[in-house]
């Protein structure tokens, strides 16, 4: 068909820049905290970069949004070195609060073009169950800003064109890699008891149970996975895909 396979199915193991885009301080952990940190000991730079600042992530109307915000912070740093990563970012758009999708766009390209990764992480926008909208547009706005990267006309204040990033979507229900989670998994567990202000008590085991439990029902019962979606950055564009 006269294009190489790897363009079409990149290999998420020889990436050595990944950027991690997080619509809030704990969905990187969540998303593919293991995958990362297998990353990051195999020698690839890990950066993640939260949009929203957390502040309205409480059932506790006592807490002050404001000092929520730092606390998020400090959890998510603590997570990100749990697991073994590069660098933490924080954006401080506001949580929850109907984010413009452009705005969002332009912000993660020029991540993107600073960054120059070869895999973009970002949580799947058209996942059908996914009821916050900070998820569907912080994805919807990683996946324009992908296909946009090389683009120079698009967004020059971004700073130059760059080769597009394949995409690694999380929280998605159209898995088509399963990421063996191995010695990971227990990082992950711990990464995840760091973001306490969101996952109190048995939260935390309750979660990693339910992920094991459903990634064994879609891979099998070798060991906990984390179930991601590749696509190269060539198909994240008029290409309709039934490998799922
Ligand atoms: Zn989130």
């Amino acid at each position: 068909m006269g294009i190489d396979s790897a363009q079409l199915q990149p290999d998420l193991r020889s990436v050595r820049q990944v950027l991690v885009i997080a619509p809030h301080p704990d969905d990187a952990t969540i998303g593919a905290g293991a995958t990362l940190a297998a990353l990051a000991a195999g020698g690839a730079q890990v950066e993640v970069v939260n949009i929203t600042c957390g502040d309205k992530g409480t059932v506790d109307p006592s807490q002050s949004p404001k000092d929520l915000v730092a606390i998020r912070q400090a959890e998510e740093r603590t997570a990100s070195a749990i697991l073994g990563l590069s660098a933490v970012r924080f954006l401080d758009f506001p949580d929850f609060a109907w984010l413009e999708e452009r705005p969002v766009t332009l912000a993660i390209l020029a991540e993107i073009r600073r960054q120059k990764p070869d895999a973009l992480f970002f949580p799947d926008p058209w996942l059908p169950d996914e009821g916050h909208p900070d998820h569907r547009t912080v994805g919807l706005a990683a996946a324009a800003a992908l296909v946009a990267a090389g683009l120079p006309h698009v967004f020059p204040e971004a700073g130059p064109a760059v080769p597009s990033p394949f995409a690694v979507l999380y929280a998605t229900n159209r898995p088509n890699l399963f990421w063996p989670a191995g010695p990971f998994w227990e990082r992950k567990r711990a990464a995840l008891r760091a973001h306490q202000s969101q996952f109190p008590g048995a939260l935390p085991d309750l979660l990693m149970g339910y992920w094991a439990e459903q990634s064994e029902k879609w891979d099998g019962g070798d060991g906990p996975k984390e179930a991601l979606r590749v696509v190269s950055a060539l198909l994240m564009h008029m290409a309709p895909q039934i490998d799922v």
